[in-house]
């Protein structure tokens, strides 16, 4: 197959080896070390563009994107982010002080999650923090009370669920009546926390949020969920004399992660969406709401890719080939949490015939530690060859886990043919570090 097909940067060089934004991957294990992690970093500026343009030309002038950076947050990161004038998600006091560290705007942030603790409310007032995205109404009551000891007035998004299925993994859909986050429309459980926000002394309701899911590549899902949300800015106005001024309606554009994925035009999809809400606002008698957009995936996952050495080959005649690798689910846990799908390649022998069919495992105790089943790979692939695992930029090194004690990889960047380390690998030492004893 032909790499570039998954993304623009990922090529073959004359050596047979996979190189990706533009540098020889091979030469990158080597010098750095593996399990590696490598970002290219004008494709996380590039995909901050796409989305920045877009939205700026068809929702208009106030209109933001914010990067929700729970698909992969480190400092350098936000530094990336906040240069590319992108606000951030962020959904907890970890997330929020690395930003911080760097600089990040705090009026630019939104302080997401189902369940923030009182000592993370605390601490993203005493930050600063521009707007909270509030689940609840216990949460909305423990804002109130908490700004309140402070002297100020929270600016405030209401986090709803729209009711519906965007047809995408169980495990990513987010904006159904029954999910875990939100107060549902359907059950009027909405306007009762609208009408709640609007009357409580140390909040002021800035409009609303919505987050349909994850992976989607049909602006249709777009459609329908800002079509409720809209309809229920103007119920709100009617009942309860309260108009929304920002609509925030979430991330969730796919990516490539195999050839058979759909390509996706983001600039379109935004503008089909933006063409719908102001048809819909202008039937409606309301004013436009301010639109934000929060993609993380879309942003970072085809700006990454994991590299991995081969350890052992492992064939059991008339059943199946295993390849161990030197990392695993410590590092990609997400063909283990929902049997995700990735592009593999053997690095040092790119276009070679790829006629061994194997699983591809890690080196964790779980017979679950899988990173790709029915893998094709080049007959005779042996120790000490380097494996390339594609579109790992989101939901990766922010889900990885010390599991086994196992270390996790470096971060580094590669940017105009130069590379750097943005996390440095962590060390035997690091891992006891916070052990007593
Ligand atoms: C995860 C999440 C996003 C980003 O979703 P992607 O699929 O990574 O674009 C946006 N908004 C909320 C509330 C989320 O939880």
């Amino acid at each position: 197959m032909d790499l570039s097909n998954i993304c623009e940067n990922i090529s073959v060089n004359s050596k047979n080896h996979v190189c990706f934004a533009g540098q020889d991957v091979c030469d990158l294990a080597r010098d750095y070390g593996t399990p590696l992690y490598l970002m290219d970093e004008e494709r996380i500026r590039r995909n901050c563009k796409v989305y920045a343009e877009a939205v700026r030309e068809f929702f208009g002038e106030g209109s933001m994107v914010l990067y929700a950076s729970k698909a992969c947050s480190f400092a350098r990161m936000y530094s990336i982010i906040n240069d590319e004038g992108l606000g951030t998600d962020v959904v907890s006091s970890g997330e929020l002080f690395t930003a911080l560290r760097v600089g990040f705007s705090a009026e630019n942030m939104f302080f997401h999650s189902n369940n923030k603790t009182d000592d993370d409310i605390y601490y993203a007032i005493d930050n600063g923090v521009g707007h909270f995205v509030v689940d609840n109404a216990e949460e909305l009551e423990a804002i109130n009370r908490i700004a309140g000891e402070k002297g100020i007035k929270q600016g405030v998004l209401l986090r709803l669920t729209p009711g519906i299925d965007p047809h995408t993994y169980a495990a990513v859909a987010t904006g159904k009546v029954d999910s875990k986050f939100g107060s549902a429309i359907e059950t009027g459980q909405a306007e009762e926390i609208t009408a709640l926000a609007v009357g409580l002394e140390n909040i002021d309701l800035e409009g609303f949020h919505c987050h349909v899911g994850s992976q989607v590549f049909d602006a249709e899902v777009y459609i329908r969920s800002t079509d409720i949300m809209l309809t229920f800015i103007k119920e709100m106005q009617d009942k309860l004399g309260y108009t929304a001024r920002l609509l925030d309606i979430g991330g969730g554009f796919g990516v490539r992660y195999v050839e058979d994925d759909p390509y996706i035009d983001i600039r379109e999809g935004i503008r089909q969406t933006a063409e719908s809400m102001h048809k819909k606002a202008e039937e409606l008698g309301i004013k436009m709401p301010v639109v934000f957009m929060e993609p993380g995936r879309s942003i970072v996952a085809d700006a990454g890719m994991t590299v991995y050495t081969v350890g052992t080959v492992k064939r059991i005649p008339r059943y199946k080939n295993y390849v161990s690798i030197d990392g695993g689910m410590a590092d990609n846990p997400r063909f283990a949490l929902y049997g995700s799908k990735y592009t593999l390649a053997l690095a040092n022998r790119a276009n070679d015939e790829a006629t061994f069919e194997c699983s591809v495992v890690g080196r964790c105790c779980e017979s679950g530690d899988i990173i790709q089943e029915k893998v094709m790979l080049p007959d005779g692939i042996k120790r000490n060859d380097i494996i390339a695992v594609m579109t790992t930029g989101a939901y990766n090194y922010s889900m990885s886990s010390n599991y086994n004690r196992l270390g996790k990889p470096p971060i580094v960047m590669l940017n105009k043919g130069e590379s750097y380390v943005a996390v440095r690998r962590q060390t035997l030492e690091d891992i006891m570090s916070n052990d007593v004893y």
